[in-house]
């Protein structure tokens, strides 16, 4: 499956299920991101359908691929939890309805006071990336009188073949902790009053498209379940990540079905209840941002395409040379080479390098698809632009879930208050 099963031309006109995008455009303006519920419960059905083969299991959304409310309510009924990396995800998360023992809380640089947070919640399960998080995890908990859910997360210094910007698990990215001090770390820690360490977590990438790295990885999790039993630990959960990836040029997704069966076997005597994150692999083909077309300006090897999104809208390829197909919302048939470019002040803010794309002129709608992760939950308002809309399409229906934001609204400022009143005045 790589298309987007939710955005298809019908009439000459792109929709996103039964909604023109002309409409959604006319209606709440532009740039905006468009997400497509049937497109979301259809990925998040197929990683689950995958995963049939394993026994125990429990599903968590990387909130941080799309935080918006109505993505992770949808999910929640899909019976998904989350897999979240601060404070502010967790109260997304919470927002959103789920239940907090459906948490599992990630993330290298988690401050005491959202351990605290997340203990005061009731998270299910708290990634520690390091032995000092657990030590100071363990303070707090006894503190508060509870026993902290724990996994340590182990890198495997597998390396997942991915962009390097995006690889979590080789011995030289700043997560988890060398898998070949895993066992001492986690003697020490289990010994701590006031964490209940629980098993291992890893997760060494995103957008992987081959199974080999994720399988290697899992394979020496296994052998470290294994030798930490033999030292008598009790191991009952063991989180295996996300990151699978998804064609972004209309070819094949990773082929989930494969994974589920590689982790039914490589897993089948873990003899544990198995976690699994995913962010990308469910939610990038349910969205697309839809522009329009400032100006076609004309440029030495072919015009440029000058749109009204930029990218403090859409980042990955300004980030990570990531690529985003683009289409005209009301394809005429014909096509053109040309940058697509956005408005933002950096040389970097550009979307296609002399692409052959439909043809699209001044005020013409157009899409930049597959930017239902890691699209909208990493935009800025740089340049102060403002915080692109967020559009949910479900059947005929469509509602504004994230209203356009002004940069002035995002980041409320004053001046220092021996600068205002009577000294401006002089100063002026
Ligand atoms: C980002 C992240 C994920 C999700 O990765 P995807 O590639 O979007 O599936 C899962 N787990 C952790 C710990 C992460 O940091």
């Amino acid at each position: 499956m790589s298309a987007d099963p939710g955005f298809a031309v019908r009439g000459g006109v792109l929709h996103a299920e039964g909604v023109s995008l002309a409409t959604i455009a006319q209606v709440v303006g532009t740039p905006t991101y468009v997400y497509s519920a049937a497109a979301l419960r259809a990925a998040a059905r197929r990683f689950r359908d995958a995963l049939a083969p394993v026994p125990r299991k429990a599903l968590a959304f990387a909130v941080k691929a799309n935080p918006s409310l109505a993505v992770l309510n949808l999910l929640r009924e899909e019976g998904y939890g989350a897999d979240i990396v601060s404070g502010g995800e967790m109260t997304a998360v919470l927002n959103a309805g789920m239940a907090a023992r459906d948490i599992a809380f990630s993330g290298v640089g988690k401050t005491p006071e959202e351990l605290a947070q997340a203990l005061r919640v009731g998270v299910g399960h708290i990634n520690l990336e390091s032995e000092r998080e657990g030590e100071v995890l363990a303070a707090i908990a006894v503190r508060m009188g509870r026993a902290a859910p724990a996994l340590l997360r182990v890198n495997p210094d597998v390396d997942a073949g991915t962009h390097a910007k995006i690889t979590t698990g080789t011995s030289d990215t700043k997560f988890g902790v060398a898998i070949g001090d895993a066992p001492a770390i986690y003697d020490w820690l289990a010994a701590r009053p006031g964490l209940s360490l629980q098993g291992v977590a890893v997760h060494i990438g995103s957008q992987i498209m081959a199974p080999d790295p994720l399988e290697a990885a899992y394979r020496r999790i296994g052998e470290l379940v294994a030798a930490l039993r033999a030292r008598g630990q009790g191991i009952s959960h063991v989180d295996l990540g996300g990151g699978l990836g998804v064609d972004y040029r209309g070819g094949a997704d990773a082929d989930v079905a494969a994974y589920g069966a590689m982790v039914a076997r490589v897993t089948r005597d873990w003899d544990v209840t198995l976690l699994f994150e995913p962010g990308r692999y469910i939610a990038a083909h349910a969205g697309v941002l839809l522009t329009r077309v400032l100006w076609v300006k004309p440029g030495e090897e072919c015009s440029f395409v000058v749109i009204d999104a930029g990218m403090n809208d859409l980042a990955r390829p300004a980030l990570y040379d990531a690529w985003h197909d683009f289409a005209a919302v009301a394809p005429n048939g014909a096509t053109m080479r040309a940058h697509v470019v956005g408005p933002v002040c950096e040389s970097s803010d550009g979307f296609a390098r002399a692409r052959m794309i439909d043809r699209v002129g001044e005020g013409d709608l157009a899409v930049i698809r597959d930017v239902g992760a890691y699209g909208a939950s990493m935009a800025s308002c740089y340049n102060s632009r403002a915080l692109a809309a967020e559009v949910m399409v479900e059947g005929g229906r469509f509602a504004l879930i994230t209203p356009r934001i002004a940069a002035a609204d995002i980041r409320p400022q004053t001046l220092p208050e021996w600068w205002q009143g009577a000294a401006l005045g002089r100063a002026a």
